[in-house]
């Protein structure tokens, strides 16, 4: 996985916005922007990040990371960073009245600890350590359209690949002025409403599953809890149980982080109002919490959690698509941070190969990568998804588990993605069972 070393010895880089080329131009340093940007600047290339807001900023999120983001964060040499970060041990479920607590689980490959903290301060920390480590990186600089050999020729159902980027044309927010900037490959890595990766011609895949969700910050006396928490009963406003959960996250200095986040699929469930489900989730919740809607810091914002590898295509000749501009959060649950920093640090192998001599051969493998990666556990994860969008199925189901802290504990496992391949146990046992009718019946 670790990208190729440099043996060149050109210069390492090139004043952005000159005549230069760069090797790469990344588009967007949030998580997986910043990875892939300290991934290739690590191995020494000239990578150029343009991120169009200022550092520190907000970002909608849950600011929860599992065991696999802080393993990403560990090898990005940020171990020390996150001290001063909210530790928790693992999750504990709630539903129809029923509490059971599970510690994340032992691996090879992951701490069993996870972190709660701010994406204001988490993505000001990677994308400093991309820059520390040698990446140009350019606030407040917004990449306006992307430069084109040709003009992208969608086929009936979209283009197959991304047309070949040399740059972008970028607008400094602040003075207003553009300028282009020219690389020999470009990596979108905008995020979930990826204009910039729309404008090359990507799309989602409307029948992939889509996260819709709410979140604020509060301030509560059980904000250093050593549990993150989730009830996995929320109801809509005619109180019918709908696929997706409610969370509160403890920031351990003052304030948890509170939410509701909804699966769509097919269409369904699009018209349940977030904000309402917010509401009814706050006087829903615990009251040791001591959250209602008085209670919010700010008002809470919303956003969408693209699943599944829902947008394509990712690759074209000259470039990659990384993160969510890729539609790569876990269908399972909802999780986007840690698959950001992952696709970010294959896209960097790749490119780091290409660089090298492979030429554009190097970016095909980054699908294949994807694919090995992730390909038919989110493919699991969608018929998984597809299945409990249907109420009584996903009653069932939460009744069913929370009755066994065994089943809870094998769920956990899977749908965190960390199952061990060292290990023939439940969770794995009973994941392969899924794969194979993933595998035989897609949409089971
Ligand atoms: C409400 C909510 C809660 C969530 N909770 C969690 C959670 O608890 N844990 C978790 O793991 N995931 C969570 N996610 C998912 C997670 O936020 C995303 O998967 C993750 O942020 C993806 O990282 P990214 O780098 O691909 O995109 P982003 O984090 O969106 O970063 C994209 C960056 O690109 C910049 N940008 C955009 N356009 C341009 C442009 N044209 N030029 C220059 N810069 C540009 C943006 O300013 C931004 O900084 C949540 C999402 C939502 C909406």
């Amino acid at each position: 996985m670790a990208p190729q070393t440099k043996t060149s010895s050109r210069p390492r880089r090139a004043a952005a916005g000159d005549d230069a080329v760069h090797d790469v131009l990344v588009v967007g340093a949030g998580p997986a922007g910043s990875a892939c940007a300290y991934w290739l600047a690590d191995a020494g290339w000239d990578v150029v990040v343009v991120e169009k807001k200022q550092f520190p900023r907000e970002k909608t999120c849950g600011d929860g990371l599992t065991p696999r983001s802080v393993r990403q964060l560990t090898d990005m040499g940020l171990a020390g960073a996150l001290a001063g970060a909210h530790r928790y041990r693992g999750l504990r479920s709630c539903a129809y009245g029923m509490t059971m607590e599970l510690a994340w689980p032992l691996h090879p490959s992951f701490p069993n600890v996870g972190y709660v903290i701010t994406r204001h301060d988490l993505d000001q920390m990677v994308a400093e350590r991309a820059a520390k480590a040698g990446a140009q990186l350019l606030q407040g600089t917004e990449a306006a359209e992307p430069l084109l050999a040709q003009a992208p020729a969608p086929g009936r159902n979209g283009p197959e690949r991304l047309p070949d980027c040399m740059g972008a044309l970028v607008v400094d927010r602040a003075t207003k002025t553009t300028r282009h900037i020219r690389a020999k490959y470009v990596v979108v890595a905008d995020g979930a409403n990826s204009r910039f990766g729309r404008a090359l011609g990507a799309e989602r895949d409307r029948d992939h599953p889509l996260g819709m969700a709410l979140r604020g910050y509060f301030r509560s006396p059980r904000h250093d809890d050593e549990f993150i928490e989730s009830h996995l009963d929320i109801r809509d406003a005619e109180g019918t149980v709908v696929p997706g959960y409610g969370w509160i996250f403890p920031l351990g200095d003052g304030r948890v982080n509170v939410g509701v986040g909804l699966l769509s699929t097919d269409g369904r469930h699009k018209g349940v109002n977030t904000t309402t489900l917010m509401h009814a989730f706050l006087d829903w919740a615990p009251k040791s919490w001591g959250l209602s809607p008085a209670g919010a810091l700010a008002p809470p914002t919303g956003g969408k959690l693209p699943m599944g590898l829902s947008v394509a295509p990712r690759v074209g000749a000259t470039t990659l698509a990384i993160g969510d501009a890729a539609g790569a959060i876990n269908p399972f649950n909802g999780e986007g941070i840690a698959y950001g920093y992952e696709t970010g640090r294959l896209a960097a192998a790749c490119l780091g190969r290409a660089l090298s001599g492979e030429g554009t051969a190097a970016l095909d493998d980054y699908e294949r990568q994807l694919q090995d990666a992730f390909g038919l556990y989110y493919q699991v994860a969608r018929d998984f998804v597809r299945m409990i969008s249907h109420p009584k199925v996903m009653e069932v189901c939460v009744r069913t588990g929370m009755h066994s802290e065994g089943i809870m504990g094998v769920l956990l496992k899977i749908m965190g993605n960390l199952l061990r391949p060292d290990e023939q146990g439940v969770a794995e046992v009973a994941y392969k069972a899924l794969a194979a009718a993933a595998r035989t019946v897609p949409g089971w």
